[in-house]
This record gives structure tokens, C-alpha cells and sequence, in this order.
């Protein structure tokens, strides 16, 4: 079951299938352990131009819409989280200055967003969830402003080296503004030690005194809480085809080991309670698939696309989880073993309750959106 491609997008997934089969796949459980990609690997992941997959031609991107961009997060992540989850970070990333951006910063920054990884930062080491309770800063002196702060838990922290970043403009007040780690005054601090996605750093970066002109402000003055909200409506999309790819990934584990694996002569794939377990993760998986396809499909069709994509993330957060676990126990005593593949699709799963909004928050938003269309 799966959303209807254009001819482009048929040859991009094949182009991706082919790249992660050879050059990623192998590579799943040294990422893990290693909690790093190979610098080779990375330097195909761009010179391939999975960078620029979202970025407009006249930019040197490839121009692919959200339809290709998360089927390709899912092609990914079926092979790797980590290297998915880093893609979901640069793309929501880069699409907030795409409609966010003056012309100039474009014409500067896209180009670059090519080859340099870029990140959206918003959390603070006193919370994230609560955005107005931030206390890093940008104040205006003449015709610059001047940014001041410490921000925490990136996603690529460390790794990208241009980031979105809200900013307190008065204590009322969110805005956006573009810094890059060539700024004097930036300085990148401790990545965290996160339990999974261990390819993908997640990290602080420290402002103190940036100069930047005025427009590296991406929207108007006070629109931060309008551009973190849309880089986490887009990052949804994504973190819902990191769901499906994850649970996906666990289906062909536990698939794979139940065909081989006999219990006094007969295949485990004939007990009742792993053919439970295997339909479990197949439902959720094309449960999570549609989710995410269809919150894809709306913002393509330029309709309101939060909903369903706050749900892709919600419902597939959930339901990757369940399916690693299910997925552990298919292979009994082995699936506990760090020697297979299985436990680290537990750990990537968990981080999908957390990045791109809690699920505890998401489920009061998805409630709200819920009984206001009620109430219309
Ligand atoms: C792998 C990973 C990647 C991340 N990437 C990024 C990134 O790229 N950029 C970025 O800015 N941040 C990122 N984060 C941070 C993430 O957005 C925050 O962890 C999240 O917003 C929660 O903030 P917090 O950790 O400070 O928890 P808190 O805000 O302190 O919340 C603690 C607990 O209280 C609950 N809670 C808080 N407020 C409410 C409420 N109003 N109603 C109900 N429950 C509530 C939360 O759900 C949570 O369970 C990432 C986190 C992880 C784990």
C-alpha cells in the first residue's frame, strides 16, 4: 500500500533503494555502536545530493516536493533511523528558509544548504515545551542585532553547520533568525548522550555577542512561534516516515528470523503468538505509512496538513516502539542481544515521542484541533 509516485519520484526511489541497500544497510549496527557515520559515507550522502533533494533548481537542489522527500526518509530508515532522522533535521530546516527567508539570504544560504547540514533550534536547557519560557535573546542596535544565549538538544548539533534559531525579541515575543557557525561569538558545546539514533549528534550550540544583519531575521519580528510550529508540522511528516521505516525494518527482522528459527521441528512462523506478533507490526506499519502519505499529500495540495502530520508522528511514535519490541520477542533470548539488530530499533523508535514536540503535548493538540472541527 503506498501513495502514487510520478515517473521523477519512481526513479528517485530507486536511486535511493539502490544507494542505502548498498552503502547503508551493512553499515546499520556500526552506526549504532560506533555513534557515528563514516566520513565516506557522508561524503556520498552529499556528493549523491540527498542534501538539496527539497531545494528549488535555481538553488542547485533537485526540487523534489514533501512526497519524495519523506518517501526517501522512509527508504532511508528502513536501512537506518539515524540517517534518516539527520535528513528529517536538515529538511525541516532548509524549508523554513525557503519560506521564511529575504531573497538575498536565499540566494546566500540555499546554494550552500547543498552541501552544508543545517539545523532548527529551539529548546533551552530550562524546557522545551514551554517556547515562551526561553531566556536566549536578540536585541537590535542600529541596523544589526546582536544575539545572546545557549540552546540545547539540536538535532545535528555539532554536525550542522547553520542553524534556525528562535530568539526572545521582547519578553512577549519569539522570532527566527539564521546563524552559522562561521559567526564569531557562536561556539558549539556538548553533544548529549542520547540511548539512540546514535548516528545523529544532538547537541548545544552557545551565542554570545553575534552580530548578524537584519536579514538574517527569517519572517517579520514576532513570527518565531509561527516558524517553529511549521518546521514541527513538516518534521512530523518526516518523523512519521522515520516510524514506518523503523517498523518496517522490524518486520523484515522478525520475518526473517521466524522463517529460519524451528521449535521441535516445525518454524516459529507457525505459532500462533508470532503470527500475532508479526501481523501487529504489519498493521502498524501501514497504518503509520498512510499517516504520513497522506499528511504529505495534503501539503503538497496546498491544504492544512498539522493534523494528520502531528498524528503520523503520534500514532507511528507509538507504534514503532510496540513493533521493535514485538519484533525483540520474535527472536526470543537473541532479540535482548546487542549482536542483532533489533535493540537499537527500540532505542531510535523512543526518541520519536520526544524531538518535534512531546507526545504528550501533540496529543493535547491533536485533541483541540479535534473538537474545534466539532464545534465549526
Ligand atoms: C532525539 C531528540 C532530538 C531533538 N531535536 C531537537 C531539535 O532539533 N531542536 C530542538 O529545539 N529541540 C529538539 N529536541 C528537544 C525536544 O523538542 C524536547 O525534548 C521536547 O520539546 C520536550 O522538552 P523538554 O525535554 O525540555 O521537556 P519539558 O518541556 O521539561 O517537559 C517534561 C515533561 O512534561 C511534559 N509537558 C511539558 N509541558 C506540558 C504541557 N503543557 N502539557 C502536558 N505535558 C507537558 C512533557 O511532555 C514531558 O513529558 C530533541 C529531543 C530529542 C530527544
Amino acid at each position: 500500500m503506498s501513495i502514487e509516485l510520478t515517473q521523477p519520484q519512481v526513479m528517485l526511489h530507486q536511486m535511493v533503494v539502490d544507494f542505502t541497500d548498498k552503502e547503508v544497510k551493512p553499515l546499520d549496527i556500526l552506526i549504532d555502536k560506533e555513534r557515528n557515520y563514516p566520513t565516506e559515507l557522508w561524503d556520498k550522502m552529499i556528493d549523491t545530493g540527498f542534501l538539496g533533494l527539497t531545494i528549488p533548481e535555481e538553488y542547485g537542489g533537485a526540487g523534489f516536493d514533501v512526497i519524495a522527500s519523506s518517501q526517501t526518509i522512509y527508504d532511508f530508515a528502513v536501512r537506518n533511523a539515524s540517517m534518516a532522522f539527520t535528513l528529517e533535521g536538515h529538511y525541516k530546516s532548509v524549508d523554513q528558509v525557503l519560506k521564511y527567508a529575504t531573497d538575498e539570504l536565499k540566494e546566500k544560504y540555499l546554494p550552500q544548504a547543498n552541501h552544508r547540514i543545517f539545523g532548527f533550534s529551539s529548546t533551552e536547557p530550562q524546557g522545551g515545551s514551554n517556547v515562551m519560557g526561553h531566556t536566549a535573546k536578540a536585541v537590535k542596535e542600529g541596523d544589526k542585532w546582536i544575539l545572546n544565549g545557549n540552546k540545547t538538544m539540536i538535532t545535528n548539533g555539532g554536525l550542522a553547520q547553520v542553524y534556525c534559531v528562535l530568539l526572545k525579541t521582547s519578553p512577549t515575543e519569539l522570532s527566527c533568525f539564521l546563524v552559522d557557525e562561521d559567526m564569531l561569538g557562536f561556539k558549539h558545546g556538548k553533544r548529549e548522550k542520547f540511548i539512540g539514533m546514535n548516528g545523529t549528534p544532538v547537541g548545544e550550540i552557545f551565542m554570545e555577542n553575534i552580530v548578524v544583519s537584519e536579514d538574517h531575521l527569517l519572517g517579520t519580528i514576532g513570527q518565531g512561534v509561527e516558524i517553529g510550529d511549521n518546521a514541527h508540522y513538516d518534521a512530523r511528516i518526516s518523523m512519521g516516515a522515520i516510524a514506518a521505516g523503523i517498523t518496517e525494518h522490524a518486520l523484515t527482522i522478525a520475518v526473517d528470523y521466524a522463517k529460519q528459527r524451528e521449535v521441535k521441528g516445525t518454524p516459529i512462523t507457525q505459532l500462533y503468538s508470532i503470527q500475532e506478533k508479526i501481523t501487529e507490526i504489519a498493521i502498524a506499519k501501514e497504518n503509520t505509512q498512510l499517516l504520513y502519505q497522506e499528511a504529505a499529500r495534503l501539503k503538497v495540495a496546498g491544504k492544512s496538513y498539522a493534523k494528520v502530520a502531528t498524528m503520523a508522528k503520534s500514532y507511528g511514535s507509538r507504534a514503532s516502539y510496540a513493533a521493535a519490541d514485538h519484533a525483540l520477542q520474535v527472536l526470543g533470548g537473541y532479540g535482548y542481544s546487542q549482536e542483532y539488530p533489533v535493540e537499537h530499533l527500540i532505542r531510535d523508535a523512543r526518541a520519536l515521542q520526544l524531538a518535534e514536540g512531546s507526545l504528550e503535548k501533540m496529543m493535547i493538540e491533536i485533541a483541540k484541533e479535534v473538537v474545534n472541527e466539532g464545534e465549526e
